[in-house]
């Protein structure tokens, strides 16, 4: 009964992680992705700022080309006003250069802007490529990990799979039935030590001449409540 006992717990250990194998064929790819979208996001933040510099120096340019362009106009309607003849000619002179100067002072305007952006896309951008390369290497690492972990699933299943057939051999069919029976009931521990005098699965206490039953250790008891098997453990029942 005893040795049944170290088996049936051995035999829940390897189980355990049996299952632990199978959900990680499912939560290591979902690691493996979310590792992926982070690099991804990163290197998409960086393209964008790299982007968004690029296009505010092709504005800074075509500013001061305009910019340089109107003062030319500018300067030409200014030489005009040393010729002028009528108060008529002066008015219409007068209003385009009031135009052009206000042309000119709305893109010096964007111009400062455009600068002060470029300014502040160029530190940003320090920060963003420092993230980008410390994501990129932290995560190349991890997914390396993940990787190495989801290609040794399969020979671990095998080897965990072989010792199972051992421990399994060495249980007596009743009692390995009991066990199979409960966890496919059940799921997960199946095999609970008593604690407090009641069953450590589903906390349910238990009479006392239970207790005495699975104290004296020569049957398999179960758990009435949640149907775990249970067994006294001299260090954790009493
Ligand atoms: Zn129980």
């Amino acid at each position: 009964m005893q040795r049944d006992l170290e088996m049936l717990l051995k035999l829940q250990v390897i189980d355990y992680d049996l299952g632990e194998l199978e959900r990680s064929k499912e939560y290591l790819p979902d690691m493996m992705e979310n590792l992926n979208r982070e690099i991804q996001e990163a290197t998409r933040k960086l393209t964008e700022t790299t982007q968004q510099i690029s296009e505010a120096k092709v504005r800074q340019k075509h500013l001061e080309l305009e910019v340089k362009a109107k003062e030319g106009e500018l300067a030409k309607y200014q030489q005009q006003m040393m010729s002028i003849k009528t108060n008529k000619e002066y008015d219409a002179l007068v209003a385009e250069i009031d135009a052009i100067k206000g042309a000119i002072s709305a893109r010096e305007t964007e111009l400062l802007e455009t600068m002060n952006l470029l300014t502040n896309l160029e530190k940003e951008i320090v920060t963003v490529q420092e993230r980008e390369a410390q994501i990129r290497e932290n995560n190349s690492r991890q997914l390396q990990i993940l990787q190495e972990k989801i290609d040794s699933i399969g020979s671990k299943v095998s080897g965990k799979i072989l010792t199972r057939q051992e421990i399994v051999a060495a249980i007596s069919r009743p009692i390995l039935s009991t066990y199979e029976r409960v966890r496919k009931g059940k799921g997960g521990r199946v095999v609970v030590n008593v604690r407090k005098r009641a069953c450590s699965s589903c906390f349910k206490a238990l009479t006392p001449k239970k207790v005495q039953e699975i104290k004296r250790g020569d049957q398999i008891t179960a758990c009435d409540n949640c149907g775990s098997l249970l067994y006294w453990d001299d260090a954790e029942s009493n």
